[in-house]
């Protein structure tokens, strides 16, 4: 399960990984009424789950509440790469100095866990990773070793993340290490993990997926699924213990067990094919 910008950076501020307070409010109203309570200048930012809302104008900055209630209005109901925003996240702004990125994930070519790491995070990061793959550090991280502050110390240092700010990164990794294994992620990515003009390391955007065979773990977890956008069909089913697909049309699956479902999955579609 993929979650939400502001529950993962509700994670995040569980695990001690520093973030700036925020709400998240359905309407211009509420979001006026959250900055004025911040008391701060505000970024109001679109809840959806996919990437580039910077980029589609899902993320923008107010200095009043009048024009946080304004921002507000235009980013409600957008639609960014086929997701209607629901929601916003009102949080305090942060003046920026430098933008790096951060995530651990689940390297399942590799068969193990990979740290990837920049001091030239941001909305670019792609591109990046494309162009100039040596700025981008990749460093494999032990399951049963996990990332002590020594290893987050190499992972800032292979990233060139600057000596000023090396030791509360290494420590923000640490965190965020202890976040990925104790509430069982497949991912965990901060872009960008921002560096303050006092030199303040701040997580300012949070992207979390959780593995859902963990979730017996996890009663918690079920808090966090967004019934509005879950299939009800999908949902009827999971309530029902059942291993449920629902394909295109009227077509869907039920069975015993991902393996079967999946070998049933192929057999529909070849039937499929004859149509
Ligand atoms: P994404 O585009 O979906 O990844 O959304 P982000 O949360 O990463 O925001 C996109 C960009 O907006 C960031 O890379 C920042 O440059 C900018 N941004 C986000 N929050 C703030 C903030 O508090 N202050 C400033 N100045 N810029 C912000
Ligand atoms: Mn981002």
């Amino acid at each position: 399960m993929d979650l939400y910008e502001y529950q993962a950076k509700e994670l995040f501020a569980a695990h001690g990984v520093p973030v700036l307070p925020g709400r998240t409010v359905e309407t211009p109203e509420e979001a006026g009424a959250a900055a004025a309570e911040l008391g701060t200048a505000v970024v109001v930012k679109a809840q959806v789950k996919t990437g580039g809302r910077g980029k589609a104008g899902g993320v923008k900055l107010a200095q009043t509440p009048e024009e946080a209630k304004e921002k507000a209005a235009a980013i409600l109901g957008m639609d960014i790469k086929g997701h209607t925003v629901h929601q916003v996240l009102v949080t305090e702004a942060s003046d920026i100095a430098e933008e790096y990125y951060f995530s651990f994930l689940l390297d399942r070519s590799n068969r193990t866990f990979l740290a990837m790491c920049s001091a030239e995070g941001g909305m670019e990061i792609e591109q990046l990773a494309v162009e100039r793959p040596e700025a981008l550090a990749r460093v494999p991280v032990d399951p049963i070793a996990g990332v002590d502050r020594a290893k987050a110390a190499d992972i800032v240092a292979q990233a060139k993340i600057p000596a000023a700010v090396a030791d509360q990164a290494a420590d923000v990794i640490v965190k965020l290490w202890e976040t990925f294994v104790s509430e069982d992620a497949t991912l965990v990515e901060v872009n960008p993990l921002v560096r303050d003009p006092q030199d303040k390391i701040l997580a300012l955007d949070g992207k979390v997926t959780l593995d859902d065979n963990a979730a017996f773990r996890h009663p918690g977890h079920a808090d966090l699924v967004d019934q509005r956008t879950e299939d009800p069909l999908e949902a009827k089913a999971k309530a029902k213990d059942l291993n449920y697909v629902k394909l295109d049309g009227e077509v869907g699956i039920i069975g015993n067990g991902a393996g079967l479902v999946m070998s049933t999955l192929d057999v529909v579609a070849y039937a499929g094919e004859r149509h």
